[in-house]
Order: C-alpha cells, then sequence, then structure tokens
C-alpha cells in the first residue's frame, strides 16, 4: 500500500462513495472529496435493481438495504381510457433479487458512507472541492484542492483521477472532453415525498398513469411517505398557487381518491439525454453521471453510475497493485460506454411509451404488445441481461462452446449442494477459476487449480464444483464430456470459457493478462 500513489476520487455520490470502497477493500489508498459542506438529504433515485443488489451482496452490505426498503413487484402501466395493463414483472428475474427495491437514495449513500467509515476507515473529506486538474509534463496529474471553508488551496499528484462529480463535472470539463446530446425539448419532470390520505393504488407496484398530456407515478416509500412524480410540458410547474394543490389536479385527473397531505421534499428539473465521447484521457476517468444522463424512466441512473464504478475499481486496484496489464483499464471505457449507450437507447424507447406527451394512448399501448418487451426490458432495466459478450477479445486457439453462458456474460448464481451457493464463492477481491469436473477428471481439476494458485495465488481463487453440486451448476453453466472451466472477474462477468481439455488455453490467457506473482 505504502507504495501506491493515491486515487483521487471528486464527488462523494453513489459512483464516489463504491469506488472508494472497492479501492480500500483492495488495499490501494485513495482521497474522497466532496465541494457540498455535508451529504444531500434529498431522496432523488427511490430504485435499486438487482445486479445493483447483487453488487451489494459481495461488497457484503445487501442485508442492511433488505431490512428496511420496500420490495415493489415492478411497474404497472395503466393507460387513460384502456383497460389492459401490461406490468414489468421483476417477479420473473433469475436473481436472488426478484423485485425493485424501493429505497431513498440519501439512504441508500448513508449506508454505504457507513460501510466506508466502519467497514474501511476511510473519511469524506466534505467542503473540499478539486479547483484545478492539469497534466505534468511527464502526463502524470497534478491537482489543486480547495479547502471551501478556508479558501485554502493544497496540492497533490495522485496516481489517478476518478470523476465521480455528477452531471456538471468539473473533471470533464477540464479535460475538454465534450457531453453530447440534447435536453428533452419542453418537458419539466416535477417530484415530491408526501404524506398522503386513503392511497387507492395497488401498494406492491410502482403505478405509471399516462394520459395524453401528463405523466404521473406513484409508489409508497419505504418512511411511510408516498412518491409523486409527474412529467409533462410544464403545466403544472407554470399553476399558479400551491404545489400541493397543482400536484392534487394531476393525481385527481387520473382519477385516483387519494390526497397529498403534507410534501417532506419538493423538486424540479429537466432531462437531458448526454454521453461523454470518451471515458477515459491517460490517468483521468469518468464515471456515473459524469459520463452519462438519460430519462428517469425505468429508474435506471443511479444503478448503471453504481455499476460503472463496480467495473472500474477492480481494473484498478489490479493495476495500481501489479497484478494486471495497464490494458486492462483500456476495457473500462469499451465495456461500460456500449452499455450506457443502451440505458440511453432503453430509457428513451420507455420514455415514448410513458412520457410521449400528445401521443394517444393506443399506440403507445402498442409499444408494450411487441413480443417479448416484458422479458427483455424487464431483464435490461434489472442489469441482469447486460453483456460485454462484445467487446471480449478473441482468444488464441480456444474451442468456443455452444452452451452455458459466454465471456462476458455476468455469471449467474447456483445454489450447491453444501447449502452454500455460487455467489458466495465470487465474495472476494480477485478472479474466480470455476472448474467442473467430471467424475476422471477431478485430478486434472486439481492440477489446474494447484497451478493457477501457484502463479495468482494473490488474483485468483478455484472452486472445484463437487458431485452432489454438478448437475445444478451443469444445468445454468452447460457441461462437456471433458470438464469444463469459467474464469470470473472480480465483477461477477466472465472473462473466459472452455472446456478443461484447454488447460494450456488459459494458461496463455492468464500469461496475457495477469501478472504472474
Ligand atoms: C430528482 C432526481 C431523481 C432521480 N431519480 C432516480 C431514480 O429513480 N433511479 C435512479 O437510478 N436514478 C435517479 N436519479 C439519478 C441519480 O440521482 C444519479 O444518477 C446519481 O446521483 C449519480 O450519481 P453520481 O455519484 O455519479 O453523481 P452525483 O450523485 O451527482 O454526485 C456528484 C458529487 O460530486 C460532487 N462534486 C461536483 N463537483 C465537484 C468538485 N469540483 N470537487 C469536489 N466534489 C465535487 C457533488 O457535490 C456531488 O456530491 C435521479 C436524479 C434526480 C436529480
Amino acid at each position: 500500500m505504502e507504495n501506491i500513489k493515491p486515487v483521487l476520487i471528486v464527488g462523494s455520490g453513489p459512483t464516489g462513495l463504491i469506488l472508494a470502497a472497492e479501492l480500500t477493500r483492495r488495499n490501494v489508498p485513495c482521497r474522497i472529496i466532496d465541494r457540498k459542506e455535508s451529504p444531500t438529504t434529498s431522496s432523488r433515485a427511490f430504485t435499486i435493481h438487482a445486479r445493483t443488489l447483487e453488487i451489494f451482496e459481495t461488497m457484503g452490505i445487501v442485508d442492511r438495504y433488505l431490512d428496511t426498503g420496500i420490495k415493489s413487484f415492478g411497474f404497472l402501466f395503466n393507460f387513460e381510457g384502456l383497460e389492459k395493463k401490461p406490468v414489468l414483472d421483476f417477479r420473473i428475474l433469475r436473481s436472488r433479487y426478484p423485485y425493485i427495491l424501493v429505497y431513498s437514495q440519501a439512504e441508500t449513500e448513508r449506508l454505504l458512507r457507513e460501510h466506508l467509515i466502519e467497514d474501511h476507515k476511510i473519511k469524506i473529506e466534505w467542503n473540499t472541492e478539486l479547483s484545478s486538474l492539469v497534466k505534468n509534463d511527464d502526463n502524470t496529474l497534478h491537482v489543486e484542492i480547495k479547502d471551501r471553508a478556508t479558501g485554502d488551496i493544497t496540492t497533490m499528484d495522485p496516481s489517478y483521477v476518478i470523476g465521480c462529480d455528477g452531471v456538471h463535472s468539473f473533471v470533464r470539463k477540464s479535460m475538454g472532453l465534450p457531453f453530447e446530446g440534447e435536453a428533452y425539448e419542453g418537458m419539466i419532470m416535477q417530484m415530491m415525498d408526501t404524506s398522503t390520505k386513503g392511497y387507492d393504488c395497488d401498494p406492491d407496484w410502482i403505478q405509471y398513469f399516462m394520459k395524453d398530456q401528463n405523466f404521473l407515478l406513484t409508489t409508497p416509500l419505504p418512511n411511510g411517505n408516498h412518491r409523486i412524480l409527474i412529467s409533462d410540458m410544464g403545466e403544472t410547474a407554470k399553476t399558479e398557487g400551491s404545489r400541493v394543490e397543482a400536484y392534487q389536479e394531476v393525481i385527481d385527473g387520473h382519477g385516483l381518491d387519494f390526497k397529498v397531505v403534507e410534501p417532506e421534499w419538493v423538486t424540479q428539473w429537466v432531462i437531458w439525454k448526454r454521453l461523454a465521447n470518451i471515458y477515459r484521457e491517460g490517468d483521468v476517468f469518468l464515471c456515473g453521471d459524469s459520463a452519462h444522463v438519460h430519462s428517469p424512466s425505468g429508474g435506471q441512473g443511479m444503478n448503471s453510475c453504481i455499476q460503472d464504478a463496480w467495473n472500474l475499481a477492480w481494473k484498478l486496484a489490479m493495476v495500481l497493485r501489479g497484478e494486471a496489464q495497464p490494458a486492462l483499464l483500456d476495457t473500462y471505457e469499451v465495456e461500460r460506454k456500449p452499455i450506457a449507450q443502451q440505458v440511453i437507447d432503453g430509457t428513451d424507447a420507455m420514455h415514448d411509451i410513458i412520457m410521449a406527451h400528445g401521443r394517444g394512448m393506443t399506440e403507445r399501448m402498442a409499444l408494450t404488445e411487441t413480443p417479448g418487451w416484458q422479458t427483455s426490458v424487464t431483464e435490461l432495466v434489472a442489469g441482469i441481461s447486460y453483456t460485454y459478450r462484445d467487446h471480449m477479445e478473441h482468444v488464441e486457439g480456444l474451442v468456443d462452446l455452444s452452451d452455458g453462458p459466454a465471456a462476458g456474460d455476468r455469471a449467474p448464481d447456483v445454489n450447491l449442494s453444501s447449502g452454500r451457493r455460487l455467489f458466495e464463492a465470487f465474495q472476494h477481491t480477485g478472479y474466480t477459476l470455476i472448474l467442473m469436473p467430471s467424475d476422471s477428471d477431478q485430478d486434472s481439476a486439481k492440477k489446474i487449480s494447484d497451478q493457477v494458485s501457484e502463479l495468482y495465488s494473490s488474483s485468483i481463487k478455484s472452486e472445484i464444483i463437487d458431485a452432489e453440486s454438478r448437475e445444478a451448476v451443469a444445468e445454468i453453466y452447460g457441461s462437456d464430456n471433458n470438464g469444463r472451466m469459467y474464469l470470473v472477474r472480480p465483477d461477477g462477468y466472465i472473462a473466459f470459457r472452455s472446456s478443461m481439455n484447454d488447460a494450456k488455453v488459459l494458461h496463455q490467457y492468464l500469461a496475457d493478462h495477469l501478472i504472474a506473482k
């Protein structure tokens, strides 16, 4: 740790908090600064999706969320005047978390901060602003950090700077990186967290109500309040009189009987879809909202930010610790930028259904009737089906398999015979080599495992699947007469898969990517 120059994380939103926790878990020193005086208390994002919960599980913190969050079945679509009510039902997910966890972003961040401070002994430096970021002549970084209370400036030469500093990113601007895109013209989003009286919607669902000229979302929040979100072309925002009256008018207009009582938080904002053209400039990375923003449809913003940080943290740590080749860092943008583009496209498509103000209900309903729509959208929104498959490099000499998850896919969970789950084998900081031997291959599996741990003891752990668990694992991961193996990355995605006969190819793959110790 002493030999590693600290990483500077700019911003302590969900993105910065995940990065700081995951770097520290891997003994990489970092500083996390935030220009705000103290944490934000407003709720903002209220949806935690299955893939994010899987990440929290690997971090060892998921129970803190499950204890107090509300498990919602998913989204229920009410189109004015139409009987049919399509749903995105998250109970179909093949995950330990087949639901949307409704949770306030302020609380999500509070638990992440607690994890950082109590479990990793890292403090967030509040009221501390990145005020200058330049490259030295040798392309290393030099920053100025301002104490906003005193105005004092200190300097630092960090190993890397990670811009987790949100939509208006100073880091992105300092590097002159464009943030291309546009606003959803004329639309104003408004949101209220409020107590209500006589809430008459099914509380198991996040309810979407669509009308020609406006959109209303309602859902219970864990603290007993309800989230009410309205989107229109600005009419409600411009209404004279109280916010409560303006919101109540929209609620009444959808034929609902419940009453807004006492708002705790009210906000309004305009929405954009924008994407940074590059995520990395030398030793500077953009992560989270600093790299992409999109429509809030489906509630994926915070989730994709967390998943960016999850993708980057282990790569940075392994490179800084001398365990992986620096080229690993190039895969961050290669993998995450297309996902951001898919999220932008997906939320745009959802936007056309729920917020295409002025377009008829039948036309919008028709968009939900495309074959496979429910399953594919649910799995994408949950983050379960996103894959890096198309960006995995070709492995020389590999005879690819025809079944099971491919390199780049999320490695699915399996219940093992011992009462353990496969996911538990992933709860360490490195790669996991899953060896699935047939009866006659036990010795080869042991040999591969021994060779790998001799060379890569700090970065790979092996999991040899026993005979009792074989069938359950094969059902999901496929099987071969000669046994099969999967190398799972620290972020739970498959790096490599092959028959156990291809041990030589595996060793070459490891030699090309990792650094033996
Ligand atoms: C009203 C609203 C509702 C939303 N609803 C949802 C939802 O339902 N579901 C969902 O998934 N997402 C939702 N989002 C999106 C979600 O809130 C964001 O995607 C998420 O907060 C982005 O996290 P981040 O850490 O990347 O950036 P941020 O949370 O924006 O954090 C950036 C931090 O960087 C700090 N900073 C900025 N500049 C500097 C500097 N120069 N020096 C030091 N610190 C700096 C800021 O003070 C801030 O704390 C919503 C957003 C809004 C505004």
